[in-house]
């Protein structure tokens, strides 16, 4: 057989999709595994969303579309970014095929060859690979559990005079995989030094933006209006609507790159299909009062998770967003598991846990951050329980 290009050797599949069908293939054995290692929201999106989708079923014209989105999508999108004081045009926008494509198109279109893209560590585990693909580099600026995973203005002014060749900073709030939530002052603090660095692209990765328990979300934008000519804001249906399989992301930014992101889909995935587009739209228009109960859910899923870990003192900061804990678990290196596993790093603790207890958690390290694990708590409360239980039943039998 011809060899194929080496271009994918620089990447590594993603790991929480390996994991995902590691879980299939045990079910499909007859194994019972509760799933703690997905980030699915775990619930559907609300009815008008449905009705959008079934009349573009309905009108559908099977044409081509245009590649920055419907005219319905990108004012829909528009309206949702204006209610919270974000205004970009039509022609400062464009769609993507989830927030995942519109963060490869973005660094296809900001990066050259060798560039690096850093980011807060842990962060999500797709930043290398995407940027890896685009002859970036992507580094991670490691901010401890001791720190509440939160990168200080100071280690981000260290980071950027160290790389001084970063072209891209890439900010996710709330994170994924930690929960955690800058504050007012925080986010101000970090855009202040951002401000010293005008060479600097900015990607905020805003997809958990509405997934916030009780402080409000607030962005680099809203403290820091200057930054705006070189920020790319990132959005999705994915996580706020229940949608990940939808496939609908949006961009925003100055126009000069939309311009580039229109002309890059259009030379490859063309347009988003008519009724996602249409779901979409639907979506992002709201309302969003159908948050109010879900996120209630999943304060109780946190807290129910923080107290187990409390239990069996593992230390975790405090999500106060998406639907991730992120606890540190390096107490338990070194040991052996009740099945006979000798604990020497975050892989053997989540594959003793998914071997010996049937409960699948994704390792620290494909998030930068070997010592911790991440637990997904969005999943049907009786699981969430009963792995829960399972979990201490594994940390407490170390031995
Ligand atoms: N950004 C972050 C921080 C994420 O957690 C995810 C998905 O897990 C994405 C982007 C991409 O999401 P999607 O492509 O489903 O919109």
């Amino acid at each position: 057989m011809p060899k194929p290009a080496s271009r994918l050797n620089k990447i590594a599949p993603s790991a929480t999709v390996a994991i995902a069908s590691q879980v299939r293939d045990l079910k499909a054995e007859g194994r019972e595994i509760i799933s703690f290692s997905i980030g699915v929201p775990n619930f559907l999106p609300p009815a008008h969303v449905y009705t959008a989708a079934n009349n573009a079923v309905a009108s559908d014209t099977g044409n081509y579309l245009p590649g920055r989105g419907t005219p319905a999508l990108i004012q829909a999108f528009q309206k949702r970014l204006a209610d919270d004081d974000l205004h970009y045009a039509e022609d400062e926008i464009c769609a993507a095929v989830g927030g995942k494509n519109g963060l490869f198109n973005l660094l296809q279109v900001l990066t050259e060859e060798g560039d690096t893209v850093l980011y807060p560590a842990p962060y999500w585990t797709s930043y290398p690979d995407i940027a890896a693909l685009a002859d970036a580099k992507g580094v991670g600026i490691f901010c401890s559990a001791a720190e509440n995973y939160k990168l200080s203005p100071e280690k981000l002014r260290t980071a950027l005079q160290e790389n001084n060749d970063a072209k891209v900073f890439i900010f996710n709030n709330p994170s994924n995989p930690t929960g955690m939530l800058y504050t007012r002052e925080e986010v101000a603090a970090l855009a202040e030094v951002l401000m010293e660095f005008p060479e600097l692209w900015i990607i905020s990765d805003d997809i958990y933006d509405k997934l916030t328990y009780h402080a409000p979300f607030v962005h680099l934008l809203d403290v820091e209006p200057q930054l705006r000519d070189r920020t790319c804001i990132v959005q999705s249906v994915s996580k706020t609507y229940g949608m990940p399989g939808w496939r609908v992301g949006m961009v925003a930014c100055p126009k000069p790159i939309a311009n580039l992101l229109v002309k890059l889909v259009g030379q490859s995935v063309m347009n988003l299909n008519n009724i996602s587009m249409a779901a979409a739209a639907a979506a992002f228009a709201g309302p969003h009062d159908f948050l109010v109960p879900i996120k209630e859910e999943l304060v109780m899923k946190r807290d129910k998770t923080l107290a187990m870990l409390a239990e069996v003192s593992l230390p975790c900061p405090k999500p106060e967003g998406a639907f991730y804990a992120f606890p540190d678990v390096k107490k338990c290196f070194g040991k052996t598991s009740a099945g006979g596993t000798k604990i020497e790093n975050d892989q053997d603790f989540c594959g003793a846990l998914l071997n010996e207890h049937g409960v699948a958690l994704v390792p620290g390290g494909a998030f930068g951050a070997p010592d911790a694990v991440r637990i997904s708590y969005a999943c049907p409360v009786a699981d969430l329980e009963k792995g829960l239980a399972k979990m201490a039943t594994f940390v407490q039998g170390l031995v």
